[in-house]
């Protein structure tokens, strides 16, 4: 099972690393064996003591070793902290910074040259899923355009855009179907991410298909997070 937690804009540093701690130190204490990643801001990044199962992630960066594009974090930023797992593809990279499939697909590439793990997010917004399960998957398939599904360290999220940080999960029912049908096509993990929390993890765990969950606003709270890993 992969267990992720996705930070997004929040926590300082100071309060990043010490979640991060809190997260080795149950995951040693526990001897999980989950594989746990936390996507955190670019500012928290560290080196940090190595626990086996854990790793620190990067949530975004920009396509170039090093280079001039003001603002942006390139890889060998991300190399100093041994960062070797990204997320690519998070819909609020899609719908609100209007990231392109192409340039999506550039960010792929760039990645996979360098040998990293991917999570690849991909999901359907609420006017492509009233309109039901072929529709939602051809808009699914689109999202994979120019991205080479033959990777070892490839990882896709299921991510349904109308239930990410809304509280609206996706009835189990449905995630089964989707990640069913992806599974006919792809051999990667495949995990869920959408208002994923304490209450709703242990099921979705078990809906078949499912390898694992993304999760953002439940999982800012330690205790919450440690919770989650010990149900998975
Ligand atoms: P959420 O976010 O758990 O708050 O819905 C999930 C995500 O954005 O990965």
């Amino acid at each position: 099972m992969i267990i992720a937690s996705n930070f997004k804009t929040n926590y300082t540093r100071g309060a990043a690393k010490a979640f991060i701690k809190e997260i080795q130190s149950f995951i040693s204490q526990t001897n999980s064996e989950q594989q746990v990643r936390i996507f955190a801001p670019f500012t928290a990044l560290d080196h940090f003591d190595e626990v086996s199962n854990l790793k620190v992630g990067a949530q975004n960066f920009y396509p170039v070793q090093s280079g001039s594009y003001t603002g942006e974090i390139g890889f060998e930023q991300l190399e100093e902290f041994g960062i070797d797992t990204v997320l690519i593809g998070h819909s609020e990279r899609r719908h609100i910074l209007k990231e392109s499939q192409n340039f999506i697909a550039t960010k792929y590439d760039f990645a996979k040259a360098r040998e990293v793990e991917i999570i690849y997010c991909i999901g359907e917004p609420a006017e492509i899923r009233v309109q039901g399960i072929d529709a939602v998957m051809s808009y699914l398939w689109e999202q994979f355009e120019g991205i080479e599904i033959n990777y070892d360290k490839l990882i896709i999220a299921y991510e349904p855009v109308w239930a990410i940080g809304t509280g609206l999960t996706a009835s189990l029912e449905d995630i089964e179907e989707v990640l069913t049908r992806l599974r006919e096509k792809l051999c990667t993990p495949l995990l869920y991410g959408g208002s994923v929390k304490v209450d709703n993890i242990d099921a979705i765990l078990h809906v078949k298909a499912c390898d694992g969950v993304l999760v953002g606003t439940a999982s800012w709270n330690e205790k919450a997070f440690c919770e989650m890993i010990r149900i998975a």
